[in-house]
């Protein structure tokens, strides 16, 4: 029998079972003391001062860009280089996210790029489709875990007078530092105004559907708190623990994305071992780099001993075919061989919403377009075995040796 490999498995312990069975058993089944516990737990995991725990990171990130009070018609810095959910968060509010082009190598925004789209946005030299008022802020994502500068990123904010909100869905747990002499900082650990995690099936801790946005400032979190759940006054939150009385009011029209207990339960057994977790990806993506590093006709994601990196993607990219049918037929023969892969992403401005909507075309980010035409994401999670490891390689190199490069 060949080894199948699977893009992602969980890692679900018989102890992540039980926490979840308990509270099942227990009788308090929404957001109550297991959702406190986790909050507690996490802020002090990532170094923040506030931890807002809620179903989704899109629902995360929507409350950030709420309590800053994005406003329809202003332009929000996004990369194109993202999942869905960074730019529709921007659209919810009628808002318009200016897509900036990546760095070639990592991925990541390309700072250069957002400098260049924002002098275009406020000299008035481009609108996409729609006027912008005015840009107010920028929301970084760290592509597959590998932070960027978030010491520039913020000066680059700070200098423009933007707010920050960071997708760090990929990034937990994730560090990076300025140089080797220099402390490290952890994501989360006031490397934005909002940093917002997932906890959706695939990510690097899971609770099946969840995530959280973390903060520094108490008046941003007591904001996406009341939001998170109806806008209801602080006191109708103890009702929800069942410590409060029968008597609410609503002060604001919010949302439905509290997190349930089970979820957390769940949440907080899977971040007790987030590290470790990160560890055995660490030891697949070294394992990757040693035996693929000779390759021709393919490159690997870069490490950088300035960063902690997280490892949520392995994304190789395959050369030699600005069209991407060669990686096209590079996902196809592995799949033959039993081995899922991806792509992270197709970029935004790639899709037709974005096209049709703001008119924004291939060449609007280049280094993205080209980047999108060689990517694929390899397996890579902590429950990986030696054999898939094995199967991974062998179909990689049997696939880029019989899929010739085209000749340009
Ligand atoms: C998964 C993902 C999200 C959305 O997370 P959900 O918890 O599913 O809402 C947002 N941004 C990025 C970069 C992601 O990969």
């Amino acid at each position: 029998m060949p080894t199948t490999v699977p893009f992602f498995a969980p890692d679900i312990t018989e102890s992540d079972i039980t926490a979840c069975a308990e509270v099942l058993r227990s009788g308090w089944l929404t957001t109550g003391p297991c959702v406190r516990e986790f909050e507690k737990a996490f802020a002090s995991a990532v170094g923040a001062r506030h931890a807002v725990a809620v179903n989704s990171c899109t629902a995360a990130l929507h409350l950030a860009l709420e309590a800053l009070g994005l406003r329809p018609d202003q332009g929000v810095l996004v990369p194109t280089m993202t999942f869905a959910a960074t730019a529709e968060v921007v659209r919810y509010f009628g808002a318009v996210p200016l897509l900036v082009d990546c760095d070639p190598v990592t991925g990541n925004l390309s700072l250069d790029a957002a400098a260049a789209r924002l002098a275009q946005v406020r000299a008035g030299g481009w609108t996409p489709g729609r006027r912008v008022t005015d840009v107010v802020g920028i929301m970084p994502v760290h592509v597959g875990g590998l932070m960027l500068d978030m010491g520039e990123v913020r000066r680059f904010a700070s200098r423009h007078g933007l707010w920050t909100v960071e997708d760090a869905a990929h990034a937990l747990p994730a560090a990076w530092r300025p140089g080797p002499d220099a402390p490290w900082q952890r994501c989360g650990e006031d490397t934005a105004d909002v940093t917002c995690y997932s906890f959706y099936a695939n990510k690097t801790i899971t609770t099946g559907e969840g995530g959280m946005a973390v903060t520094a400032s108490a008046a941003l979190a007591e904001r996406m708190r009341l939001m998170s759940l109806h806008g209801l006054s602080h006191d109708a939150w103890n009702r929800y623990t069942g410590h409060g009385s029968w008597d609410y009011r609503i002060v604001a029209p919010g949302f439905k994305y509290n997190l349930t207990d089970i979820a957390a339960a769940l949440g907080l057994r899977q971040l007790a071992r987030a590290e470790a977790m990160r560890q055995a990806r660490a030891r697949i993506a070294a394992h990757y780099h040693q035996e693929l590093a000779g390759e021709a006709g393919i490159s690997l994601p870069p490490v950088d001993p300035d960063r902690v990196h997280a490892w949520h993607l392995f994304p190789i990219r395959v050369e030699g075919d600005p069209t991407g049918a060669r990686r096209n037929a590079v996902i196809e023969m592995l799949r033959s061989a039993g081995v899922t892969c991806s792509v992270h992403w197709r970029p935004l401005h790639l899709h037709p919403y974005y096209q049709e909507t703001f008119g924004y075309e291939p060449d609007d980010c280049p280094a993205a377009t080209a980047l999108f035409h060689g990517l694929v994401s390899l397996p890579i999670f902590s429950r990986m075995t030696g054999p898939q490891m094995d199967a991974v390689v062998a179909g990689v190199r049997a696939a880029v040796r019989t899929v010739r490069p085209v000749q340009v």
